[in-house]
């Protein structure tokens, strides 16, 4: 029942309006062919995403369709819908008041595609967006042959508590302000793993080492494999407040 319960959770948020955006002065780049996998609800230290991100994307999902810039939440280089408030769910407190579904950010000539949209608030997007283009897509580029692709990664919003605990805070996920994100698929359809990758002498391996480390200085809460077994599978990443003054970071 735990799972039908999380599910509606990912339902809930998944009731939207609004026009896809491109945001203004961002070339419209040509369409890629995209990986994408079976979107689950993704918790943490419970599962990973079900499959690789391997089939490619409908043509319905390709980007590359111009659209509107939203007012609302105008974030240069993201591809992204504003969606209806998020509210409710099983725990008090959880709910999105200016959610924007991001499905991806543009670089240059370049697009990187969650492999489902994530549900995040219009700030955590930015943040998150923020990330990708500046730190993440650079750094693939410097190790790598080949751009990233396909960010696999969870739905971002789901109302639920910290490590799925009984009691406790409300995890950041249920606030719309946090983001696991599990793998890379690169456009020659490399992986790069955090499961399998964190920790190696490889490229991959100082890949995920970078991004991490430029990660906690956009987040307030980063955790990988190192923080505990929770995380051995991927990073996530927050906005939540530590400390009195909410300037404490978690590097982890
Ligand atoms: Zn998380």
């Amino acid at each position: 029942m735990r799972l039908v319960s999380k599910l509606r959770c990912v339902v809930l948020a998944g009731t939207f309006f609004g026009l896809p955006a491109l945001a203004v002065g961002e070339a419209v780049p040509e369409a890629k062919p995209l990986a994408t996998m079976q979107q689950e609800p993704f918790l943490e230290g419970v599962d990973t995403p079900p499959t690789k991100p391997q089939a490619p994307d409908s043509p319905g999902k390709t980007p590359g369709v111009r659209s509107k810039a939203l007012a609302a939440c105008v974030i240069p280089g993201a591809l992204l819908d504003v969606a209806e408030p998020v509210a409710g769910g099983r725990h008090d407190g959880c709910g999105i008041a200016d959610p924007v579904r991001l499905s991806g950010v543009v670089r240059g000539g370049d697009v990187a595609k969650f492999s489902a949209p994530v549900t995040v608030s219009c700030e955590f997007a930015k943040v998150l967006t923020g990330w990708l283009r500046q730190d993440v897509l650079p750094e693939a580029e410097r190790a790598f042959d080949s751009p990233v692709a396909v960010v696999a990664s969870g739905p971002g919003y789901q109302c639920r508590r910290r490590n799925n605990r009984p009691d406790g805070k409300l995890s950041e996920h249920a606030l719309g302000m946090a983001i696991d994100i599990a793998q890379f698929q690169l456009a020659d359809r490399s992986d790069v793993s955090v499961e399998k990758d964190w920790g190696a002498k490889t490229e991959k391996g100082r890949f995920l080492k970078a991004i991490h480390a430029k990660a906690c200085k956009r987040f307030t809460t980063v955790l990988g494999p190192d923080a505990d077994p929770d995380h051995r599978s991927h990073f996530h990443l927050d906005t939540g407040c530590h400390g009195q003054d909410c300037t404490y970071i978690i590097c982890q």
